[in-house]
């Protein structure tokens, strides 16, 4: 398939902003692929599977220099370029253009040719890398069309702004390949429920497969029948069930039901184990962190007692004498690239089994909640650094509070309390489990713009844009200065944020940036105020910054459903 036909569609895509037509013309381009698992990757902006730790690895100015080789343009022209459209793949357009008028292109690229040269980028190293890394950009670019030119730098940075996200692209499966190919949007309202029911399936699939490209393959061969044949893989990462929040134990028995697992609420880091010949750790966000936990690779060799298996689990930071440490002084672990033996020493984790979704071969996300309990006690070794998350079967609910209290106690945050019969659901946050905890309602927000500060806080980015998720959207819920520090000593400060935040920025205007959606940060506040000043209608009162969630993605954001349930759940409402 030629690139050419990719790099319009995703133009085409570009240029309109409704997601209902951005939906259709999908589907009409799906239809007429034929490289279904490579284009659907590329049309999420990656080439590799999510949980691959591999990486395309190019900066802007590894781009600029590949622009510079195969336009034969200077780097202060494509530089100049680059800042009078904001955009580096608008810039390598607009100067390989002035070049394909005069030397015509010879060859033609394809899909596969773009694909596979990307993910060897990802393979270089050691001396002469960025050269090579030049060299293969700029062989691209001089085979390229403007078009394509835009796109395949893009994809490079790996920023492609073209604007579809994976719901969208989900329904759109469902378009091309479930319901009429001529499908118009006006219909679906007819069927409304026929469709959520389609579009529930392929997400569920979705969900457990995490892969885009063979859910395709399977709708366009056998339809939603095809489906069936999804599969859990051990070393695929698949998406985590979420757990919903409830105002104390009483609250949360009438969502669970009696009896109910009551367990410790570890205030760790959530990962996903996957056991067969070597183990693979994975983060609730699909990122392999496997090199990052060497120890935590040993403690399943050798006390999982599975050829096979998938756990969920929470690893808690332990200190010397056994108790466990806040997350905050163990999520350096997660971003080490060096010193990782000795940082596993200094910090070493208590792997703490909450779940488990396959043992040797057999799939048990079916399987009742207290029966996978159940597997996880026979399939573990326990030691101080492996064990199944503490748990209590009870009705009661003083029980229950006094085992809350326990473990409040032990320094977790809370506790969760669960269904028995409960399925695991990969992806859904449904109410088979729901977290009790003391501290007051915070809600996680990423960043998408920020403000240079005044006076002595003139260096930095000093307040901050919150913007919670709706769909594929991020709306803005308000405006954050509040709980960053000064100086680094002191907690998360200005000069720290500012660093984080300035490779994001994607516009400037005066005082203030727009910037890419990526930090997450937990925020306090005092109540949710509607609000037409911001795109969700709500603001947040006294935001407050609590943490940096390094562990969560715009994707695990608060989204516009679960404010309007906060809002109307507040005091007097
Ligand atoms: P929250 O981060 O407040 O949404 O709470 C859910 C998170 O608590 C999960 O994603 C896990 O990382 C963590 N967690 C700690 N202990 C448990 C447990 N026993 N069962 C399930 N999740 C747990």
């Amino acid at each position: 398939m030629r690139y050419q036909t990719l790099a319009e569609a995703y133009e085409q895509l570009e240029s309109v902003s409704s997601r209902l037509e951005k939906t259709k013309q999908l589907a009409d381009f799906l239809q007429k692929v034929d490289d279904l698992p490579r284009v659907l990757l590329l049309l999420q902006g990656r080439v590799f599977m999510p949980g691959d730790e591999r990486e395309i690895g190019v900066a802007s100015q590894l781009a600029v220099k590949a622009i510079v080789v195969a336009s034969g343009r200077t780097k202060t022209q494509v530089e100049t370029s680059w800042k009078k459209t904001g955009d580096l793949g608008k810039a390598a357009a607009e100067v390989l253009q002035k070049k394909s008028q005069a030397t015509l292109v010879s060859s033609h690229l394809t899909v596969q040719k773009v694909f596979d040269t990307l993910q060897k980028l990802a393979s270089m190293e050691g001396q002469g890398t960025v050269d090579r890394k030049v060299k293969f950009i700029a062989e691209l670019l001089s085979q390229a069309s403007p078009v394509e030119a835009r796109y395949v730098i893009r994809t490079v940075l790996q920023d492609l702004r073209a604007g579809v996200g994976n719901s969208t692209l989900r329904d759109a499966l469902v378009w091309a390949y479930v319901l009429d190919p001529k499908y118009d949007g006006k219909k679906i309202d007819v069927d409304r429920e026929k469709y959520n029911e389609v579009v529930e399936q392929v997400q569920a699939a979705l969900d457990v497969s995490n892969d885009f490209g063979s859910v395709a393959e399977l709708l366009k061969k056998q339809g939603l029948k095809g489906l069936e044949k999804t599969k859990m893989t051990v070393g695929t990462p698949l998406k985590v069930m979420l757990y919903q929040k409830s105002k104390g134990v009483a609250d949360a028995f009438k969502t669970v039901g009696k009896p109910a697992a009551v367990e410790y609420k570890y205030d760790g880091f959530r990962m996903q184990i996957h056991k067969k010949k070597d183990v693979q750790i994975f983060t609730r966000r699909m990122e392999n962190v496997t090199r990052q936990f060497p120890d935590v690779v040993k403690l399943v060799q050798d006390n999982v007692k599975a050829k096979e298996c998938i756990l969920d689990a929470e690893a808690v930071g332990l200190t010397k004498d056994g108790k466990y440490l806040p997350f905050q002084q163990m999520s350096q672990r997660i971003k080490r690239k060096y010193d990782i033996e000795k940082t596993a020493k200094e910090l070493p984790v208590c792997v703490c089994v909450f779940d488990i979704l396959e043992k040797d071969g057999e799939p048990l996300v079916q399987t009742p909640f207290q029966e996978r309990h159940k597997i996880i006690e026979q399939t573990i070794n326990v030691t101080t650094y492996i064990k199944p998350a503490e748990q209590l079967i009870t009705d009661d609910e003083k029980e229950a509070t006094a085992f809350y209290e326990k473990s409040l106690k032990a320094g977790n945050e809370g506790v969760m309390m669960k269904r028995l019969d409960s399925v695991y659901k990969p992806g859904s946050r449904v109410g088979f489990g729901v977290k009790v905890k003391p501290v007051m309602e915070t809600l996680d927000c990423v960043i998408v713009g920020a403000e240079w500060g005044e006076g002595k806080r003139s260096k930095w980015l000093a307040s901050f844009t919150l913007a919670i998720k709706d769909g594929d959207e991020f709306l803005e819920i308000g405006k954050m200065g509040t709980g960053i520090k000064e100086k680094p000593e002191e907690g998360l400060s200005f000069g720290e944020m500012t660093e984080m935040l300035k490779p994001l920025v994607i516009e400037e205007k005066g005082k203030g940036v727009k910037t890419k959606p990526k930090i997450v940060v937990e925020i306090n506040y005092e109540e949710i105020q509607k609000s037409p000043t911001y795109a969700s209608g709500y603001a947040l009162r006294f935001p407050r910054l609590v943490r940096l969630r390094e562990d969560r993605g715009p994707n695990d954001v608060a989204d516009l459903k679960e404010v309007e349930n906060l809002y109307k759940g507040q005091r007097g409402r």
